[in-house]
């Protein structure tokens, strides 16, 4: 089994919120990020897949093909948009890096032809970031 790994950016906004809390403990919690104007972000996505090198063309995954797959089901959806008022996942969930690494996944999962999703990684910032390996 061999590893492969192809990163994607995108820029997005959010803001972290828990409607179910008051604003003050929002406040408190979140601090900075709870304000609902919300903040951007520059992401770099990570996506790596596990495999058998094909002894034809030497490649664990199309590379054009997990290339497309990630700009269909991901960066089309967040690049420049408003992660909590425009993507479906984050009317539920808060938008913090470990929750957009289990969207990303569950975005992909089942959607790479010929190889298995082995993880997802999401940086938030070059000093932060989110891995995510499913649920098993
Ligand atoms: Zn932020």
């Amino acid at each position: 089994m061999i590893l492969l790994t192809r990163k994607a950016e995108f820029s997005a906004s959010h803001y972290y919120w828990n409607d179910a809390w008051t604003a003050v403990e929002n406040q408190r919690t979140f601090g900075k990020c709870a304000n609902r104007n919300g903040h951007g972000h520059n992401y770099t996505l990570e996506v790596t897949v596990a495999g058998e090198v094909n002894p034809v063309t030497g490649f664990v995954v199309d590379l054009k093909q997990l290339k497309d797959t990630m700009e269909r089901e991901v960066i089309a959806v967040y690049d420049h948009r408003h992660l909590n008022l425009e993507v479906p996942e984050f009317q539920s969930a808060i938008p913090t890096t470990e929750n957009i690494a289990v969207a990303i996944w569950r975005r992909l999962e089942g959607k790479v032809p010929g190889a298995r999703l082995h993880r997802v990684r999401v940086y938030e910032m070059p000093d932060l970031f989110a891995d995510y390996y499913g649920e098993n």
